[in-house]
């Protein structure tokens, strides 16, 4: 699963609710997993899934990161922020933005309902870094980027305009699309070899 890149359009999407019937789908409890991989494997605390080009009100989070001690991975459906209290300041980051962090003012405390992934609603309060990944990952439901939440005076002092991370995602995509084209080429050599060694095995066999 690729995370898509700023400024993709999925990113920009309102995604619609999750159904009874979605939840019970076969694909659903695949695409968590397939998220949850994602977002371990590029290093993530949290994945929405218009991430992964999939317009539905889901996130997966994980505030420590897979292998920290007592972090919590959670499943978040139709997550709906239902009371907020005071503020807090850190530094924030996105799989989609990669290699930008930019101090972000968050709620710090958030009442959460959801429903979970066996369809039952639940209620939740978070304050921190897990109310802070909560945020993050419900404003991508709502097509917001955290660039977006930055005070103008952040942005001015980080990038002076958007240009500015565009062109860094850009040299990104450039990268990974080198990656790409690299490993078709292994691949492709390693598929040519095999086929010369079983052609030389069967004519061997038949010498
Ligand atoms: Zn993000």
């Amino acid at each position: 699963m690729q995370v898509r890149l700023f400024p993709n359009a999925a990113l920009k999407t309102r995604a619609e609710p999750v159904t009874t019937e979605d939840i019970r789908g076969e694909w659903f409890r695949p695409l968590i997993s397939e998220m949850f991989k994602t977002m371990y494997r590029d290093g993530g605390v949290g994945l929405a899934a218009p991430q992964v080009g999939i317009s539905k009100r889901l996130l997966v989070l994980n505030d420590g990161g897979r292998l920290m001690h007592g972090s919590r991975a959670m499943v978040l459906i139709n997550p709906e922020i239902i009371y907020i209290e005071g503020t807090q300041i850190d530094e924030e980051g996105c799989l989609s933005l990669p290699g930008i962090f930019l101090p972000i003012e968050r709620t710090n405390k958030i009442g959460v309902r959801y429903i979970d992934t066996t369809g039952n609603i639940c209620n939740i309060e978070a304050d921190g870094f897990l109310s802070r990944i909560i945020q993050h990952e419900v404003d991508h439901l709502d097509g917001i980027l955290f660039f977006e939440r930055a005070s103008k005076e952040v942005l001015d002092y980080y990038s002076k305009n958007l240009d500015g991370l565009k062109k860094r995602v850009d040299q990104m995509r450039f990268r990974d699309a080198y990656i790409k084209r690299r490993k078709s080429e292994i691949q492709a050599r390693a598929r040519k070899a095999k086929l010369k060694a079983k052609r030389k095995k069967r004519n061997g066999n038949n010498g």
